[in-house]
């Protein structure tokens, strides 16, 4: 079985992201369109932590039909459907975001955001809403990460691997589009999800 993180790996926000950081005022336009160059910059203003968690949960729940699909992950798990092999989503959200006013319940409108782009179709990603797993702190998602027997699980952030639980028999691999490549023991980084597909499904040489 195969464990995938949700939020920056199978949904993409960093256009979503820019629209907003500038309408707010947050960002200059010449800030890269990409989640990583935007938190970068918006945390060194003065409240910039405040700023950062008030536009991630504005991002990942009153905006989030504005968040597209991540280049190349619905033939990904197309492909593990091809071999058989079991894939869940596994993502660290909390029911509501403490700074949201709007109170948008988040794991809702990511089951909507899922539905909508065919993660539960058949001809789509081929999921079950059961495959989706939702857990209140990074210790509980590797707790999910471990009691499912995930032979590999991709994330985008470095930090759940960094982490002392995470089950060292799962390989790791950090979906990192813009870099950078992560200097943690055992951590393989890949910036497609055309790479991580061909790292895991390695045609066979005859
Ligand atoms: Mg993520």
């Amino acid at each position: 079985m195969i464990g995938v993180d949700f939020d920056n790996t199978v949904v993409r926000y960093d256009d979503v992201m820019y629209r907003e950081a500038r309408s707010r005022r947050l960002i200059d336009p010449s800030t890269v369109s990409s989640k990583r160059a935007i938190r970068d910059q918006i945390r060194r203003l003065p409240d910039g932590e405040r700023e950062w968690q008030q536009l991630q949960a504005i991002v990942y729940g009153p905006e989030i039909h504005e968040a597209s699909l991540t280049d190349g992950v619905e033939a990904f798990f197309r492909t593990c459907r091809e071999h058989d092999i079991r894939v869940v989503i596994i993502s660290h959200k909390t029911t509501y975001a403490s700074v949201d006013e709007t109170q948008t319940n988040l794991r809702i409108a990511a089951l909507a955001w899922m539905r909508r782009h065919r993660v539960f179709d058949r001809s789509g990603f081929g999921l079950s809403s059961a495959d989706v797993y939702f857990a209140s702190s990074r210790q509980e998602k590797i707790a999910w990460i471990s009691r499912l027997g995930c032979t590999a699980f991709i994330d985008d952030l470095e930090e759940t691997f960094a982490e002392p639980d995470f089950p060292s028999d799962v390989d790791k691999i950090l979906y990192a589009p813009h870099g950078p490549i992560s200097t943690l023991p055992a951590v393989k980084t890949m910036t497609s999800w055309q790479e991580i597909r061909d790292a895991l499904f390695a045609p066979v040489q005859s």
